[in-house]
């Protein structure tokens, strides 16, 4: 059984504590790794390493960062495979999601924040000809990187590479229940020839290796990505110690279908938002409002895709729905739905567990794709995030009231229109409160736009330009110009 320890400085140590934690495949149940279940003295030896490595890096001029960084990217995608059946094996997510999303996305941010640097500008403002003022940008020093369980590899990097691009040295504390490509990113950034000391990972559980690093006085930034109660946390404690601070968010996003949408498009996007990754990504539609002309006929379509999805066994090429990510997540969603269904939630598709979809995977945690009909606005089902497979429908007549609906939420991260009035479109769209509105689409990516939450998704964007700045501090230089 392979041990996974944290990566300091380059190199690879056992947590001083002398504490692990299991690695279980929720496919099987079965424990197949053992991980670091670090505190305070590992999480305090990996600002050291990152501080010592910082002169170093952030002097490096950016063109080399950029080529250091090039071959991290090209090293994942030449590992495409054993990353994505790692992160399978990890996540229970079907292989081919990985092999298609999740992988060739880490890489994707490599390459973007490393060519991103070769394009950074500044200005220069003529103060009516009496002074020069103009704006430096220097890295920050170490800076805490802080990602979920639902896109490992990807949101890890989404993070650690901006940071790294700006000239910062970074200490990631991934999940602990998928710790596994982390590490294998650790082995590529070695070959690749990242300098040591400027990616570190220290693994462990929130309340312990998480807590310490977001306390750590040598810690100048955190940017986290996961719940809403533990963003909340975090910024209790980074905000008294002045830290700059990036909550990515829960969601619950809304998902509008207006009759005069491409009902067959709509409900077949629609499934995909809902129950990509068993549902477990942040923007997952995970509540459609529906026009009433068309409701009947949305609903019949997805729950028709709905049933169609594939539940099976996430090694197997041909599963569209794997596992959940733990015993302890599947209960949560199980409980969730039992509790919808007294609140007077009517499930027209799954709304139980599902069976194991073959021997090797009997012990495993699977839940169908699971539609709700009758939900009451105001119940648990429709306010709080359930970050499973669990999607509610609910008609509205008038556009008004379809925004009411979506907007009544203490979320705000994504939303979606379904509609062919372009006017409509772009009214609804800037009405809905959300940091991101897709248009008769969903999940499409560019990754210069800015990304993140409205309200309790989340405080500050990243992505392109804003994930730079965040890593960055200014300073502002005044220049009198001489005269007589
Ligand atoms: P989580 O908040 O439980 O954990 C996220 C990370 O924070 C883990 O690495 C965890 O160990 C760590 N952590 C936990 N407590 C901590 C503490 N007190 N101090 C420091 N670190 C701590 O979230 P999760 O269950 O791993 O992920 C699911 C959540 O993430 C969902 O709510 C989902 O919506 C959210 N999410 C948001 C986005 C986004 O971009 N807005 C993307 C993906 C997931």
């Amino acid at each position: 059984m392979s041990s996974l320890r944290n990566f300091v400085g380059g190199a690879w140590v056992p947590p001083r504590g002398g504490g692990w934690m299991d690695v279980v495949e929720p496919a099987t149940g079965a424990v197949y790794a053992r991980v670091a279940d670090s505190g305070g003295a590992d999480v305090d030896e990996a600002v050291r390493a990152a501080g010592e490595a910082f002169a170093g890096w952030a002097a490096t001029p950016a063109a080399e960062r950029s080529r250091v960084m090039l071959r991290v990217a090209a090293l994942i995608e030449d590992n495409l495979e054993a990353l994505a059946r790692a992160e399978s094996v990890d996540s229970g997510k079907p292989v081919a999601l990985a092999r298609r999303v999740d992988i060739p996305r880490a890489a994707a941010n490599f390459r973007f924040f490393a060519t991103a640097i070769l394009h950074t500008r500044s200005d220069l403002h003529d103060t009516d000809g009496a002074a020069l003022n103009y704006t430096l940008r220097r890295p920050l020093g170490v800076v805490g990187c802080i990602s979920p369980w639902n896109l490992p590899l990807y949101l890890f990097t989404w993070k650690i590479a901006p940071a790294i691009a700006a000239g910062n040295c970074v200490v990631g504390k991934p999940s602990e229940v998928t710790p596994v490509t982390a590490s294998m990113l650790c082995d590529l950034c070695n070959e690749a020839g990242l300098p040591p000391g400027v990616l570190n990972v220290v693994h462990g559980a929130g309340a312990g290796a998480g807590k310490a690093l977001v306390e750590h006085a040598g810690v100048r930034a955190i940017s986290f990505t996961g719940g809403t109660a533990t963003g909340r946390a975090i910024a209790a404690t980074a905000g008294p110690a002045f830290k700059k601070v990036s909550l990515e968010l829960g969601g619950k996003n809304a998902n509008v279908v207006f009759a005069d949408a491409d009902v067959e498009e709509a409900a077949r996007e629609a499934c995909r938002a809902a129950f990509t990754n068993q549902g477990q990504v942040c923007l997952c539609g995970s509540r459609v409002f529906v026009q009433r002309g068309v409701y009947d006929a949305f609903v019949d379509r997805l729950v028709a895709h709905a049933r169609a999805l594939r539940v099976g066994d996430p090694l197997d090429e041909q599963t569209e729905q794997g596992a959940l990510v733990s015993r302890a997540h599947f209960e949560k969603v199980r409980d969730a739905v039992e509790r919808a269904k007294k609140d007077g939630a009517r499930a027209l598709c799954g709304g139980a567990p599902a069976d194991a979809p073959n021997a090797r995977c009997a012990q495993g945690v699977f839940y169908p794709p699971t539609v709700l009909a009758d939900a009451p606005a105001s119940c648990e089902a429709m306010q709080e995030e359930i970050f499973g497979p669990v999607v509610t429908v609910t008609p509205f007549d008038t556009e008004e009231e379809a925004l009411a609906l979506a907007n009544g939420v203490r979320y705000g991260l994504a939303a979606m229109v379904w509609t062919s009035d372009l006017n409509r479109a772009h009214r609804v769209a800037a009405r809905l409160e959300a940091g991101i509105v897709w248009v008769n689409c969903w999940m499409v990516r560019d990754l210069r736009t800015p990304f993140g939450g409205m309200k309790e998704s989340g405080v500050g964007r990243e992505g392109g330009d804003e994930a730079l700045r965040f890593f960055t501090e200014m300073k502002n230089v005044c220049l009198r110009m001489g005269g007589e």
